[in-house]
Formats: structure tokens, sequence, C-alpha cells
């Protein structure tokens, strides 16, 4: 068996690495290691924001933040800024027209690269191969056994290692399973910032289109939330950073959600009859397949006409009439989908649900087990796309690293 640990932090992703370096100087003298899963820390950071790293947002607030911990901003709040947690160890940050915060270098390697030296430099061991599948209370310390059997004694733990999102990246949900079967109660788990499933036979030839609008989340007729950006198409989900901030209600109206796309958000009803009143006297001898392509790409165009006026495209433009071009423009400003549920885990950035908020205390320590700390998205918290999640990482593993360090004064050997 090893040496007695001060602190071991199990799960060595982005809140892991925070709460290492924040426990570390806050107590210089503890031994503080990190029980990674995999063959190296920090993989699923190299990943995000499409390997540019984006770490926060400028517009923190409640709203962006989803599930049981009640004190998320109070945690964000007290802890420093992304900004400021970066630029101590050396890492400059800028912020893009949407507020998003990116490392200026656009690499999410620069992240990962600082966070790992600053560890080193304060001696933070790095033990990588180790899944850990157990862990036992003994009157002295916790006692973290990994799948090989080797078992690791240690004063304090935190609990690090994410949820269910993007397993491809080490995150299977394992811990959270660990912790339930140790007593602690979980909320409903979905997959959160992902593409959400339609029934794909209302996307044939929409793959790989692109458009600008508005999406509504709906729910027995009432409106959830709104959104605008680009809606991607796939084969079988709906799909890009506004489709993806709805996923998260999925837990809540599971089987009663629709989403309803505007394709046409800058115009209103009446502005985008007037434009195809236009279109029709212009193109007066062209067929239906030219009515729509000054406003989308072709396969869009053509997929509208075909779904609103259910008529060959070989029509002529000139044989439309009033009610047509209404019947037209209601379906651009109200697409429709109903939706079947979220794409699989591998394909979700983030898991909704997690470990409830009430099995915490204000310092995120287990109230049924003192000395365990939990961070980062094990617990049951869920941001919005744009840096929301990464902030939420770094602000709980800061304070989960913080308050495990104090926890232990007096106590080094
Ligand atoms: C493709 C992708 C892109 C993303 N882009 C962004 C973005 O740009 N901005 C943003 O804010 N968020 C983004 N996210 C979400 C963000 O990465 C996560 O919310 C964040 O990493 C969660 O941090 P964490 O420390 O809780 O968990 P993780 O970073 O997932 O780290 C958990 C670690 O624990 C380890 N582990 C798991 N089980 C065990 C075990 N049994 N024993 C030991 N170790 C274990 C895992 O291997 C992993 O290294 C993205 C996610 C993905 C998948």
């Amino acid at each position: 068996m090893s040496k007695i640990t001060d602190i071991a932090v199990i799960g060595g992703g982005a809140s892991g690495l925070a709460a290492a370096i924040e426990a570390k100087n806050v107590m210089p003298k503890a031994r503080v290691v990190i029980l990674e899963k995999l063959d190296r820390v920090g993989k699923k950071l190299l990943a995000t924001g499409n390997g540019r790293c984006n770490l926060s947002n400028m517009d923190m607030g409640s709203h962006h933040y989803h599930g049981s911990v009640k004190n998320v901003m109070r945690i964000i709040n007290g802890t420093p800024t992304a900004k400021e947690f970066f630029g101590s160890i050396g890492v400059v940050c800028s912020a893009d027209s949407k507020g998003r915060i990116y490392p200026r270098s656009n690499s999410a390697a620069t992240v990962l690269n600082a966070l790992r030296l600053r560890a080193k430099e304060l001696g933070i061991i790095e033990r990588c191969g180790f899944e850990t599948n157990f862990i036992e209370s003994t009157p002295d310390c916790f006692r973290i056994s990994s799948e090989k059997g080797e078992k690791y004694p240690c004063k304090r733990v935190i609990v690090a290692a994410g949820g269910y999102a993007a397993p491809q990246f080490g995150t299977d949900g394992s811990v959270i399973r660990l912790l339930r079967s140790n007593g602690c109660h979980t909320t409903k788990i979905c997959p959160a910032v992902a593409p959400l499933r339609v029934r794909p036979e209302l996307l044939k030839g929409l793959k790989g289109v692109r458009a600008k609008g508005k999406v509504t989340a709906l729910s027995a007729g009432r409106i959830l939330k709104e959104e605008t950006g680009e809606i991607q198409f796939t084969e079988s989900s709906l799909s890009g950073i506004c489709v993806f901030n709805m996923a998260h209600l999925i837990s809540q109206y599971d089987g009663k959600l629709t989403l309803r796309l505007d394709l046409a958000s800058d115009m209103d009803m009446e502005q985008l009859v007037g434009y195809l009143r236009i279109i029709q006297y212009q193109r007066s001898s062209c067929t239906l397949e030219e009515l729509l392509t000054g406003l989308f790409v072709r396969n869009l165009a053509f997929y509208l006409t075909k779904r609103a006026l259910g008529k060959p495209l070989t029509e002529p433009i000139s044989a439309l009439k009033e009610a047509d071009l209404r019947t037209i423009a209601q379906l651009i400003k109200n697409l429709d989908f109903e939706v079947l549920g979220s794409a699989p885990w591998k394909e979700a950035q983030v898991t909704s649900g997690g470990i409830s908020g009430d099995c915490v205390d204000e310092q995120l320590q287990l109230r049924g087990a003192k000395g365990i700390f939990l961070c980062g998205e094990i617990l049951d918290v869920d941001g919005d796309c744009g840096g929301y999640n990464l902030q939420w990482a770094w602000s709980s593993g800061i304070m989960a690293g913080r308050c495990c360090a104090n926890s232990l004064r007096g106590a080094l050997l």
C-alpha cells in the first residue's frame, strides 16, 4: 500500500486539475495526488471548443446554469474569474464578439499545458492509469481502490471524475454509480449540450444543411426557451449551439418537447409574404424550384416548398395563389419538429443531472461523508454552451480544493 496522501483527487480533468492546484496553493506542505483513469490527464480539455477551449464567458449569470445545486453563482463569484485564474498561470485570455472567452493562442493545448506546468511546479503528483472503483472509509483515513486492486490511503478525497458525456474521454458515469451505491442520491441524468433527435423522414434531403434562425422549445404549446443562431441538420437530428442549449429541457419534458424553427426570424410574417409576392412577380416564368432560392440554400429551399405545398417543383411559380404564399411563409416561420430524445452520450458535451445538490454542503463537501468533496460535472449542474461548463469546472474545483485543504489544517503529518 502507498504512503498516506493528504489529498487524493479522483479525475484529472478540468475541475480536478483546478482543485489540486488550489489545494496546494492553500496548503503547500500537503501531499496532493491526482488519480486519473486514462493514460494522461486533461484529454477532454484538448477537445473543448473545437480545440480552442472556450474556457468561460463574459456574461455570467444564474440563468445560464441548470440543476439542483443552488449556490452555483455564489461559488463562481467566490473564486477568481477565469481570466484571473489563467492569468496567474501565464495564460492570456480574450473574449470574442459574443463574450466567449478563449486563450489568446486559440489553442486548448495552451490551457492544459499551463495547468500541468503549474501542477508540476507545486509538486502535485499525477498518477495515471488508476481507475477508481471503490472508496472506503476507515477510522484513520479513506482508502481508494483501483480496478487493478491497488489501494491509495488518503486523509481527504476530492471527487472530480465528471459525468457520462463523451465517454471516449474517460467519463462513463462509473463514479456517479459508485457514489450512488454509497448512499448519494442522483437526479435524472440525460445528455445536455447535445444534438436532438427528430424523425429522420422529416429530415430527408436536409443532411449537411446549415441555416440561421430562431429555435423555440415548446411543451404543450408553452414556450420554454428561445435562442437564435445557426441550425444544422443531420440525417436524424438537429444540431448547432442554439439546439444544444435546449437539450437540458429533455430531463423535465421528456416525450413532450417540440422544437419550432423560425428560418426567417429577421422578417415578420407580412414582410415575408411581401417578399414572396415580389419573387412570384420577378420569377413568373420559373418553376417552384426557384421560389425560395434567394432566401435559402437549394436543398432547404426545395424541402420547404415541397413540405409546404406538397406539389411537384416542376409546377410554375405563376400558378401560386395568395393562400399558397401564406402557407409557405407560415412554414418558414414555424417549422416544427417533435423531439424524440437527445443524441447518444458520445455526441453529448455535458451531463444534465448528477449527484444532487442536497448531498453537498456550501463547501461542496458530502453531507453524509465528511472529508469527501465533489466538483465539476459529477454534480447536478449543467451550463449553456459558451464556456459555462468549464467555468463551473474551474470554480467548483477551486472551491473544493480550497475547502478541502482548509479542512486539513492541523492534521498534516
Ligand atoms: C467535445 C467537447 C467539447 C467541449 N467544449 C467545451 C467548451 O468549449 N467550453 C465549455 O465550457 N465546456 C465544454 N465542454 C464541456 C466541458 O469539457 C466539461 O463540462 C468539463 O470538462 C467537466 O469537467 P470535469 O472536471 O467535471 O470532468 P472531465 O473534464 O470530464 O474530467 C473527468 C476526469 O475524470 C476521469 N475519470 C473518470 N472516471 C474515473 C475513475 N473511475 N477513476 C479515475 N479517473 C476517472 C476522466 O478520465 C477525466 O479525465 C466540452 C465537452 C466536450 C466533450
